[in-house]
């Protein structure tokens, strides 16, 4: 029987469905896994003097996971340093904080050997292994050396960056050239994935044809571009909750008969929230009569706290918010209210559904759930109004939300104000045909399709995944 093996950096499946976690990939491959006899494989978490390679097997939340710890050493190095401080600025195109040190890229091999030598025993013949994002990359690669011949799929949740961006990182064909060892890459949009065709070819001088077969050092593997969506179901059940509706009633009152504006991140770089809080300053500057009748609520989770930029970003938006507050707030309204906490799923569903605008204008996101998820949110019958940057790979997708560059203030300000003035119909309209395609390409459509495609099943054959699997590998 063949079982699907996920492995990622971090394994942290939600307990319940109903309590959120800072990022949209557990959310998302615990509903991939739940109720499926499929493993999640990845780091525990947790960190020992001496790395021991042995797994802690446990069921959680429906879903059974394969737990490993690793040194402190290897957090600095991978997760601190190679991931953290390398991989992803760059892949969000911030080459300027980029950091390139040795020790972080030796770290990185280092521990996916580890993830490699822990996983190799775990693996059946009949497995399909599909690898998540760029703590990764070069796993497929460790596991061909340790024998596994198994089909090996990647998904990458970030975005890839254009050629000569992605150049600047030091070596980077050795990391290119270990991702053909993949059967399949996974990208969030059309543009990553053709940002990687033009590195193939313009860079490692390979060829990339028609169908998506990418050739380069005398090996080659499939691209695709596959979009990952939201639970859906499980989303419209946390709305209807008690708890969502009692954080729509709490926040309604405070409200106080203004309209509010939402964001909500996790405190990263990428998500533009200096550029977000400027542009609402703006918009207060270039519609006095608007003051007092609006808010800005900024949910801004502190995330990745060990790392300097992100206390940078942080230090920045408490003192922007602060001189925003400073200069327009009056005895009863603060302009801009900005809360660090983390708030649980269905709590987040509820303040979504109180909002009339959400207002998400990342700089660069491969994909951005909290775009999906404010929209699966929304009253059907007197929507809120979304405002998307145009550099989140959701835009791809959701071409009917108000589509802004975030870099560009007067722009953000004047859809703020187009979004407050937004007549019932025209929201009604633009939020149902954004509604059908959430529905329809939901995460377990996301699953399906990635997995299908690594099977090599042909886009007719629509049999369920455990069946699908199975019967192809013993065909
Ligand atoms: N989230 C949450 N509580 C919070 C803030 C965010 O549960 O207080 C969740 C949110 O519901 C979403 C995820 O964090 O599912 C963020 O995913 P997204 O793709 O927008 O960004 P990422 O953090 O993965 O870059």
């Amino acid at each position: 029987m063949s079982r699907l093996i996920v492995i990622s950096n971090r394994v942290n499946p939600p307990a319940d469905t109903g309590v959120g976690t800072a990022g949209g990939l557990a959310m998302a491959l615990s509903a991939a896994l739940r109720d499926g006899d499929g493993v999640w494989f990845g780091w525990s978490g947790q960190t020992v003097d001496t790395f021991t390679g042995q797994l802690s097997m446990q069921k959680i939340g429906g879903v059974t996971v394969a737990l490993m710890d690793l040194e402190e050493q290897d957090l600095q190095e991978y997760y601190n340093g190679f991931a953290n401080k390398t991989l992803w600025p760059l892949l969000h195109y911030r080459t300027d904080i980029a950091q390139f040190e040795r020790s972080f890229e030796g770290g990185y091999e280092r521990v996916n050997r580890r993830f490699a030598d822990t996983v190799a025993p775990l693996i059946g013949a009949d497995d399909v292994i599909w690898v998540q994002d760029y703590h990764l990359i070069p796993l497929a690669r460790e596991l061909r050396r340790r024998g596994v011949t198994n089909r090996i799929g990647f998904f990458l949740h970030v975005p890839w960056p254009a050629r000569r961006v992605f150049e600047t990182l030091p070596r980077h064909a050795e990391l290119v050239q270990a991702m053909f060892d993949y059967d399949l890459l996974g990208f969030q949009t059309e543009d990553c994935m053709e940002a990687f065709a033009d590195y193939v070819t313009g860079s490692a001088h390979g060829s990339v044809n028609g169908a998506g077969e990418a050739r380069a050092w005398n090996k080659r593997t499939r691209l695709g571009a596959f979009p990952i969506g939201i639970d859906a179901a499980d989303f419209a059940r946390a709305v209807k909750s008690s708890t969502a509706r009692d954080a729509w009633s709490r926040i309604r009152e405070s409200m106080a008969g203004r309209k509010m504006i939402l964001g909500v991140d996790r405190l990263d770089y990428s998500k533009g929230l200096e550029e977000r809080f400027l542009a609402y300053e703006q918009f207060l500057h270039d519609h006095p009569d608007q003051q007092e009748k609006v808010f800005l609520l900024q949910v801004a989770t502190h995330s990745r706290d060990a790392v300097e930029a992100y206390q940078d970003i942080r230090e920045r938006l408490e003192s922007v918010s602060g001189r925003i507050n400073g200069a327009y707030a009056t005895m009863d309204w603060v302009p801009l209210r900005y809360v660090n906490r983390s708030y649980r799923r269905d709590e987040l569903a509820g303040i979504y559904r109180a909002a009339h605008i959400g207002l998400v204008t990342p700089l660069r996101d491969g994909m951005n759930l909290v775009a999906k998820e404010f929209v699966a949110a929304q009253d059907p019958d007197d929507p809120g109004v979304l405002i998307l940057s145009e550099f989140a790979g959701a835009a791809a997708q959701m071409s009917q939300a108000l589509i802004i560059n975030p870099f560009s203030r007067e722009e953000v300000a004047d859809a703020i104000r187009q979004a407050l003035a937004m007549p019932r119909k025209e929201r009604c309209e633009r939020w149902r045909a954004m509604m059908d395609g959430i529905e329809r390409d939901d995460v377990g459509a996301w699953r399906d399709s990635f997995v299908r495609a690594l099977s090599g099943l042909s886009a007719a054959n629509d049999g369920p995944l455990r069946p699908t699997l199975a019967s192809l590998q013993s065909a």
